[in-house]
Formats: C-alpha cells, structure tokens, sequence
C-alpha cells in the first residue's frame, strides 16, 4: 500500500512538473513577464492559430478548448460570468485561471493532439476538483504560467507561510487564494501542504517536497477529518468568519512512513473559509526539525 502511494503521487507529480515547465517555455515568448500574467498575452502570440472569446455562458463550463479543422484554428472560450465581482476592465482570478487551463490544452502536445484526432471540444470546470489526470495536468500548467516560479518562489521562501501573505500575493498575481496557496506549496522549500475540505471530508491535497522527503503523504481524496478538524468544518458550513488555527500531529493528517519521528511530528493548522467554492483550506505545516534529525546540517 506505502510503495503503491508513493510510486502514484511520484508519477502524478511528475506530470504536473512537466506541465509547469512547459508553462514556464511559453512565457519565455513574452518579453518581460511581470506579475500579474495575462494569458490573453500569451494568445495573442499564438495567433493565427489560437482565437480567444469570451463570454457569459452562466454554468456550462469555466472555460472550453475546440479544433476547427477547416480553418485550421483552435478557439479558446472563457466564461465572463464571474468578471461581475472584478474591478471594472479587469478578468475575476476564476476566469484568468479557466483562460490559462484551456492553454494548458492547447500547449501540451498529448492535450492538443487529442484535440486534433477527436474535434471533440473539451468543458472544463472548477479549480483542482477533478480526479483525471489531464485536468491535473491542465491546472497545474495554469498555476504554473500565471504564478511563475522566478517571480513567486523567493517570496514564498523568504519566511513563514501563512494566508496573509498568500493573500497579498493573490493580489498581486490576480490569482485566487486557493490556487495560489496551491502554489506557493509547489514552491516551498519546506515541510508543508495544502488540503482543501469539500463536504466534510478531504477533496484535495497539495504537499511540498519537504514534507514528501520527510514521510508525510497525502491521504487519499474523500479520506475522513481527523476529530478536531470536524467542528471547523461545521462552522464554515453554519457561516463562522473562518481564519482558525489548531494542531495537530502529522499521522492526523498524513500517511506516513520511513521516518520514525514523521507520526508525532506537530503540525501547525491554519484553517481559511473559502465559501464561494464551499471549500474549507487548511494549510499545514511542519518545523523542520520534527522531521529531520540534522536538518540544521544539511
Ligand atoms: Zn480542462
């Protein structure tokens, strides 16, 4: 069971570094990227062969990619119906992100040349809420082109993490507080994780290298909250103004393994309400040294 949850968080970790990567090709076509990216730049460059529009199309999909064979064009909708909470001329973070995730269909090549063979136009819906690997694949290419590494890593490695600071960098990027967190996770060089709860139990998780190298693995989607955990969840569901903090120990929250102090290691909990996306946060994280013995040598 330890070998098969490892070797599937390796592969599916892998994909999503690859995605990130490509993203990071694409914005080296702009020719200063500066925080926040727009990824209608980014069309822009690919045109004749990419068109974007955009539109109210109320809940039937975030964002959609399709082939036009006979102009030999690709088109790239995005839903408008959230730019009503956006400052007036500016696109909500939720559209940004669909834009940059209907990109990331169009640049991976698997993506595209599925695209291509089939015609078959792609829905795409909601942040990190699906199991399939390409929808993985697709957010993690938009994380990583609207939050580039070179601009967010020195941040998010410069002290704590907390939601304040994910928040000022949210504004800064025009991203949402959930896919930046997201994000600045990817980009930590320390132990810690992102879970999101979605109806009382866990919808996703996001975990930094550090907390992988320290035998701390995600649970799997759907898992059960641990005991403290349940009365935060029912708050937000009641409406409590939610910016909580608790503790915890890491078997709690994590699998884990092949690290004796990883079970009892303490971890920090900070709970932060999401409720458009009826998401609860909780960002977590680990001292360093309940991890690794000599970390201080490293
Ligand atoms: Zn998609």
């Amino acid at each position: 069971m330890a070998k098969r949850t490892k070797l599937e968080w390796a592969e599916m970790q892998n994909r999503q570094e690859k995605a990130i990567e490509h993203a990071a090709e694409v914005l080296g076509v702009l020719p200063a990227a500066s925080a926040p990216i727009d990824p209608l730049d980014i069309v822009k460059s690919e045109k004749p062969l990419l068109r974007a529009m955009g539109a109210d199309f109320r809940d039937r999909f975030d964002g959609q990619l399709e082939y036009h064979p006979a102009k030999n064009r690709f088109l790239l909708f995005y839903n408008t119906k959230y730019d009503l909470r956006a400052l007036p001329g500016e696109h909500h973070p939720r559209t940004r992100f669909s834009m940059a995730h209907e990109l990331g269909h169009y640049f991976l090549a698997s993506h595209r040349a599925f695209l291509r063979r089939t015609g078959q136009s792609h829905p795409s819906k909601g942040e990190f809420l699906s199991d399939r690997i390409i929808e993985a694949e697709a957010d993690a290419f938009a994380a990583g082109l609207l939050m580039p590494r070179d601009l967010l890593g020195p941040l998010v490695n410069e002290g704590d993490l907390t939601f304040s600071q994910i928040e000022e960098w949210a504004r800064t990027f025009n991203t949402s507080v959930t896919s930046t967190a997201r994000r600045s996770i990817e980009l930590s060089d320390y132990p810690c994780a992102l879970i999101g709860l979605r109806e009382g139990c866990v919808g996703f998780s996001f975990f930094s290298r550090g907390m992988i190298d320290g035998g701390c693995y995600p649970r799997s989607r759907g898992s059960d909250l641990p005991a403290q955990a349940k009365p935060k969840w029912q708050g937000f569901l009641g409406g409590a103004p939610m910016k909580a903090e608790g503790q915890a120990f890491a078997r709690e929250w994590c699998q884990t393994y092949e690290n004796g102090q990883a079970e009892s290691a303490p971890v920090y909990e900070y709970y932060f309400g999401v409720p458009s996306m009826q998401t609860l946060l909780v960002l977590l994280t680990i001292p360093e040294e309940e991890l690794f013995l000599n970390s201080e040598n490293d």
